[in-house]
């Protein structure tokens, strides 16, 4: 039984893995059905580079696209275009989508889309660093986002 939860969190007694597929339940009827969490993640073209972000967390190396959890009630769209504003501070022009990628590392479906912004890159708390790079010098790593990167990659060459 894989599970971030111990205990039921409706009852409180301990769970156990159901007979039929492992998951973890409680005999008052929940179950934990462990469903991918929806991650909305931003292509940022900011003065014709594309902005990549390192999390304080992150290794030295290590940069990324911004990306976030959705709000409740909250539209992916929107949702991209609030996270590009905390994280980086700029204003979203747009949200083109690019695609839905499972990441079942992490147990989540990345939303992706191609933001274009403007504004001055002010970063938040959770960013160490960001670096903006010519998108015909991004080289897109294979997880992850990094399969949204290459897929608008090629749109933009077609
Ligand atoms: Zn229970």
């Amino acid at each position: 039984m894989s599970s971030a939860y111990r205990y039921c969190p409706a009852c409180a007694q301990p769970l156990s893995a159901r007979a039929e597929d492992g998951r973890a339940a409680c005999a008052c009827g929940f179950i934990h059905w462990d469903n991918p969490v929806p991650v909305v993640a931003a292509i940022v073209e900011h003065e014709g580079a594309v902005i990549l972000a390192r999390n304080k967390d992150w290794p030295e190396k290590m940069f990324g696209l911004v990306t976030g959890f959705l709000e409740k009630d909250e539209a992916p769209e929107e949702g991209v275009k609030r996270e590009v504003k905390e994280e980086l501070d700029l204003d979203a022009t747009a949200a083109h989508f690019v695609g839905l990628y499972p990441f079942a590392r992490r147990n989540e479906l990345i939303i992706a889309y191609h933001v274009p912004a403007t504004g001055t890159v002010h970063l938040n708390e959770e960013l160490a660093d960001v670096r903006r790079v010519a998108p015909e010098r991004l080289r897109p790593w294979d997880f992850g986002t990094g399969l949204a990167v290459a897929d608008w990659l090629k749109r933009r060459q077609a």
